[in-house]
């Protein structure tokens, strides 16, 4: 089972949230996996510290179009949805930053001139940290996409019932890549306006891929009303709470030292320990009892 932990929003929680169920999970006895889909910014393995045994180069396919061959018929550049084909008079031109490495402009060529060579963009880092299988993506500096380094974490195989994929931040396509294929979806959140409006995205977007989510509420402050009228709007989300973590001194303590809180902060743990439930549940079914 594939659960993606996201959030519509940067700095709510996702990483703590996947790294404590994965060792809360593993720790019960189940195979567990951690994939660090945040290539951007990875920072997962600072809190598993995973013993790292194989890493690999990424590639993405970009097109190389032979000259002696191209017409300069034009038919790449439309086919091109971003922009990264050019035919000009005298020669057709690659922006390779800008390909999605669709393939769209190689089918569109009558004359056979594109072929398609690697390009790198990142790497994939593979370990273990105690009994937790741990992937980790990290894209290249000065590549601007990161879908192909987390295509290539999803596609390596792991021996695992459950796998955490630790999205990135926001609602765009890192985060689409990252969802793809998912059996659910827990959305972190906090309690403030921005929390709300980012997380209300983010059921949007689970939501058009019809993938079924829970929402867990980070460093929850019960004070009063303000709270109560956020848990109020939340309630009106089309999403289940599954848990509800306070803001607490010794959480935010051991956070900063880069441990997993729940080997340490008990409350913490207990915190998730429905969620653990509902997921060994959803095991056990094989399904997500969630459904839109
Ligand atoms: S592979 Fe796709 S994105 Fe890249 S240049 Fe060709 S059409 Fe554009
Ligand atoms: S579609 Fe092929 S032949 Fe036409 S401009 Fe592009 S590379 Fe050249």
């Amino acid at each position: 089972m594939k659960i993606v932990i996201a959030s519509g929003k940067g700095g709510t929680g996702k990483t703590t949230v996947a790294t404590n169920l994965a060792f809360l999970l593993a720790r019960e006895g189940l195979r567990v996996a951690y994939v660090d889909c945040d290539v951007e910014e990875p920072n997962g393995h600072l809190f598993l510290q995973p013993v790292i045994e194989r890493e690999w180069p990424i590639e993405k396919p970009v097109p190389v179009v032979e000259s002696q061959r191209c017409t300069q018929c034009g038919r790449c550049s439309k086919a091109c949805r971003f922009g990264a084909i050019i035919s000009l008079p005298q020669r057709t031109v690659v922006f390779p930053e800008l390909c999605h490495a669709c393939g769209g402009c190689q089918l569109a060529c009558p004359a056979g001139a594109i072929s398609e060579k690697g390009r790198r963009v990142g790497t994939v880092r593979a370990g273990y940290a105690g009994t937790i299988q741990f992937l980790g993506g990290e894209l290249d500096i000065g590549q601007p996409m990161s879908p192909p380094v987390i295509r290539a974490l999803k596609e390596t195989p792991l021996e695992a019932d459950l796998v955490f994929l630790d999205a990135p931040p926001g609602t765009s396509c890192p985060v689409v890549e990252t969802l793809r294929g998912a059996d659910m979806a827990l959305l972190v959140t906090e309690p403030t306006p921005f929390g709300l409006y980012d997380l209300q995205l983010a059921i949007r977007l689970v939501r058009a891929l019809s993938i079924p989510a829970a929402v867990i509420v980070n460093r929850v402050v019960k004070d009063g009303e303000p709270f109560l009228q956020w848990r109020q709007r939340l309630k009106q989300l089309p999403v289940p709470v599954w848990a509800e973590i306070p803001e607490s001194r010794a959480i935010a303590e051991a956070y900063s030292s880069g441990t997993i809180i729940a080997q340490n902060v008990p409350e913490f743990a207990r915190e998730l320990q429905p969620v653990m439930h509902k997921l060994k549940a959803s095991i056990d079914e094989g399904t997500c009892r969630h459904q839109w």
